[in-house]
């Protein structure tokens, strides 16, 4: 028997990120561990290691458990982590076999050759991991594991068992989505059937959209422990038919769970009955990519949708009390005038859970080209891609003065004060502390931000 480990690592120091307001179970791992084929099981021993939870160096990790693989998962601002501590590895013991999955290296995996990374478990991930386990125990060479890794079509029926949530059960109860907490994860579709122009997550499936059937996810979903649940899917209000069937059995079923899911605000908008609805069976919130209050703006990123609709979705969650947590994106043209007209709309529909994110073309999506001309940051320092970081040339102020207009945004309608009693009389006083200390430390990377340029 030998050991794989299985790593999360922790974001870089200088990534701006949500980190310290959420912290999400590494779902992909737990589903690696769930599918290690039967015949594997008796050979392999695998081990997840959540650098997000677990302070332990690598180099102590791997003095313990000796392991023969080690497989990372990581996004685009963990590139680089990931290439040195891949290096440490073959510097530990060269004839550890080290391996990357996660969606970066599904949409970009050139970004990952490195000569101490042994194999991209670029497609069909789970499948990749187990030709991966099942060439070496056969002694098949690495070219030909990943031979055989890339002649894979896109496996879109997903028949796999449920993650693993026991494997990492030490860190179960520090998972959390900001005020759901404890929280877990489940994903019930891939991809997206639309094709906004800034957008990773459709890539990722190469634009294709598939589901997993109802009665499979629900089945996953009694046996979840936690209550909190965070539907992972790039957009749960695809089908207005699967939503209104989720519903039902959840009633039929009396399943008591809350939910937080992301959602399109034209569903939202067309739909004020069944979002009633969803409320019922414990729809808790939203997270609505409102994108921009400026109509040119939802027509450059192909969104399909209006500021009007914009408007109509959020006055229907807060009509419902279930919260919007709503994504805005502030491109290079952004103006003092407009900072303050993104302001009153936010106050004057009553959204005060913004994640405001300079407009970042990652690699992968259809507007990269497009903006390689404006980097200002080098698209290899992969951290400061985290969607919080200016990476383009700011058109009418200073990149410190984007940064100022972007943290005082955030202030003026996260932290205003009717909006903080809102949250104490809705949560109780300690998630708010939680979150204060949470918001603080992302608001002294964006003042360290304003100090530096
Ligand atoms: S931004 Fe949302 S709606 Fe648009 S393609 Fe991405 S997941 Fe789909």
């Amino acid at each position: 028997m030998t050991n794989v480990l299985l790593i999360r690592p922790k974001p870089h120091k200088d990534t701006i990120g949500l980190k310290h307001v959420m912290i999400c179970e590494p779902l992909e791992l737990e589903y690696l561990v769930s599918n290690l084929e039967p015949e594997l099981k008796d050979q392999y021993h695998l081990i997840l290691i959540d650098m997000l939870l677990d302070n332990t160096k690598l180099s102590k990790h791997l003095k313990q458990y000796q392991p023969s693989v080690v497989i990372f998962t990581g996004y685009n601002t963990h590139v680089n982590l990931i290439k040195a501590y891949s290096k440490e590895i073959k510097m530990f013991d060269s004839t550890i076999v080290t391996a990357v999955g996660g969606v970066h290296v599904e949409v970009v995996p050139d970004d990952f050759k490195d000569v101490h990374i042994d194999v991209l478990l670029w497609r069909n991930g789970i499948d990749a991991f187990n030709m991966l386990l099942r060439g070496l125990r056969a002694n098949t060479s690495i070219q030909g594991i990943q031979n055989e890794i890339d002649q894979q079509m896109l496996n879109t029926e997903f028949a796999y068992n449920p993650p693993d949530r026991q494997i990492n059960a030490a860190y179960r109860a520090q998972y959390y989505y900001m005020f759901h907490n404890p929280c877990a994860l489940i994903k019930t579709s891939f991809g997206c059937p639309f094709k906004c122009a800034f957008c990773f997550c459709h890539e990722i499936t190469g634009g294709q959209y598939y589901e997993r059937t109802l009665e499979d996810v629900i089945s996953e979903l009694k046996e979840i422990r936690e209550r909190e649940i965070y539907i992972v899917d790039d957009n749960f209000l695809v089908s207005e038919a699967r939503v209104r069937k989720f519903i039902e059995i959840l009633r039929q079923e009396k399943i008591d769970k809350h939910y937080l899911i992301y959602g399109r605000a034209d569903f939202i908008a067309q739909n004020a009955e069944l979002m009633a609805d969803f409320k019922a069976v414990g729809l808790h919130g939203v997270i609505v990519g409102i994108e921009s209050v400026r109509e040119k703006d939802l027509k450059s990123y192909d969104k399909l949708t209006t500021v009007k609709i914009n408007e109509e979705a959020v006055a229907i969650l807060n009509a419902l009390d279930v919260e919007c947590y709503s994504t805005l994106i502030m491109p290079l043209d952004f103006s003092k005038k407009d900072f303050n007209d993104l302001k009153h709309w936010l106050k004057k529909t009553g959204v005060n859970f913004v994640n405001l994110q300079p407009l970042t073309p990652l690699k992968g999506t259809a507007i990269y080209d497009d903006y390689v001309k404006d980097f200002i940051e080098a698209p290899s320092d992969v951290e400061l891609w985290d969607m919080a970081h200016i990476v383009l040339t700011p058109k009418y102020m200073s990149k410190r003065q984007f940064y100022f207009r972007i943290w005082k945004l955030y202030y003026e309608v996260v932290m205003s004060p009717k909006h903080l009693i809102r949250l104490v009389k809705k949560y109780g006083i300690r998630p708010n502390l939680k979150m204060l200390v949470g918001s603080s430390r992302v608001s002294m990377q964006y003042i360290l931000k304003m100090i530096r340029g």
